[in-house]
């Protein structure tokens, strides 16, 4: 068994370490917890819940918002809002973390890994495009796998480590085939795609609070839409699909997924804060940049030119060849400084809990994922930590 450390996601600092993604507290937390606390509302109704759904609404510009408990379980019912089916086939980022992943299989459906773009590590709209014309064939208006006879029932992009994905080419391929488009923003909260928040590009979009991601409720997600009927159905099945407020009646199978109180009283006081949070992550982006530009064998995450990212992670790639080491080596230099770096995740072709799932054109999210290191990205990063990363990475070249 694993034992917490200060590098646990969330964990506070422990003076001497530099963490790679804590929380930022230090807004209106205390007053509403104890809100919750003194009002006696601390389950998974209240104000606060209210508060919170309709101000990341209002924050994403869309119509309706759902608390859920995590971004994984918003993940499960936005699959079920677009209609998939056990045995359904639903297209996800290879290069993501696994939740997206998992959650299809929540679904009884099975995933189709997609390959990453060089330009941005964003799931490639091109690799999706060749395999819905290539791989798929059209029977009584749906999408059919020629090789699994599978329907394909959604695709869920991933906007990873804070860059999103190309939406408008991702969108056009959904609508052309007429495949609901799910966008995973857990990493992404104000990323901007042509200067419009990630969020409304699909069906629905799912976001993430827990410890380790820009904002936090301690855990806490929500589903987001343009569509009120859809939003009725999210809440319905995650409350327990109960269909008589009194009456213990139920028609359908539904999740306890819901919020409590006391997350969302978390959640709208990290709310308030998270344009500053986001205009220092930007600094602290910068200060990367500016620092490692000319350090050979070590390149920065690419920025597309029609996106904004929120740089949840500092991410570069190592390459061994120039730069004299490899990124785990790196790493572990870090790690006897007592500074938390960390790969990016093994891709999901890979994954030995997805082994047999189908997978496109994989080759460059193995390539990033061999070469890629996160470093500390903490909202509450000091300057002067910071400059003690780039300095160490700077002194590893060769
Ligand atoms: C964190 C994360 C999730 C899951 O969020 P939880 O709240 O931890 O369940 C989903 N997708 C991506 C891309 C994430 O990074």
């Amino acid at each position: 068994m694993q034992t917490a450390t200060s590098f646990e996601p969330g964990a506070p600092t422990r003076s001497g370490t530099i963490p790679l993604s804590v929380p930022e507290i230090r807004g209106n937390e205390a007053k509403y917890l104890s809100e919750c606390v003194s009002s006696g509302w601390v389950s998974s109704v209240g104000p606060f819940v209210d508060r919170f759904e309709q101000q990341v609404a209002n924050y994403i510009g869309a119509r309706c918002a759902v608390a859920m408990v995590n971004g994984t379980s918003a993940l499960h019912i936005a699959l079920l809002l677009a209609g998939v089916k056990p045995d359904d086939e639903v297209l996800v980022s290879d290069l993501t973390f696994i939740a997206p992943a998992n959650a299809i299989r929540y679904a009884n459906a099975w995933p189709v890994f997609i390959g990453a773009r060089r330009d941005d590590w964003q799931i490639d709209a091109n690799i999706v495009r060749g395999f819905l014309e290539n791989e798929c064939v059209a029977k009584s208006s749906a999408l059919f796998n020629k090789r699994t006879n599978h329907r394909i029932g959604a695709i869920i992009a991933v906007h990873i480590l804070g860059h999103p994905a190309d939406l408008d080419a991702l969108s056009e391929k959904a609508r052309l085939f007429g495949i609901p488009l799910i966008e995973d923003c857990a990493e992404a909260i104000g990323a901007e795609y042509k200067n419009r928040r990630v969020g409304t590009f699909g069906l629905c979009s799912t976001f993430s609070f827990n410890g380790n991601k820009v904002i936090t409720c301690g855990g806490g997600g929500m589903l987001v839409t343009n569509d009120d009927t859809l939003a009725d159905r999210a809440k319905y099945l995650s409350t327990q699909a109960k269909d008589d407020p009194l009456e213990y009646v139920h028609e359908n199978i539904g999740y306890n997924y819901r919020l409590t109180n006391l997350q969302a009283a978390m959640g709208c006081a990290q709310l308030e804060q998270l344009d500053d949070f986001l205009a220092i992550k930007a600094d602290v982006a910068r200060r990367y940049r500016e620092g490692l530009a000319d350090v050979p064998g070590v390149s920065l995450m690419p920025v597309a030119p029609w996106a904004k990212s929120i740089f949840w992670l500092n991410t570069i790639l190592i390459d061994e060849a120039v730069f004299g080491r490899s990124s785990r080596e790196l790493l572990r230099e870090l790690e006897a400084q007592r500074i938390q770096s960390r790969p990016l995740w093994q891709p999901m072709h890979l994954s030995a809990a997805h082994r047999g799932a189908q997978s496109v054109s994989c080759d460059i999210s193995e390539q990033l994922y061999n070469q890629a290191l996160s470093l500390p990205s903490s909202v509450g990063l000091p300057a002067g930590d910071q400059q003690r990363v780039i300095e160490i990475i700077r002194h590893a070249a060769r």
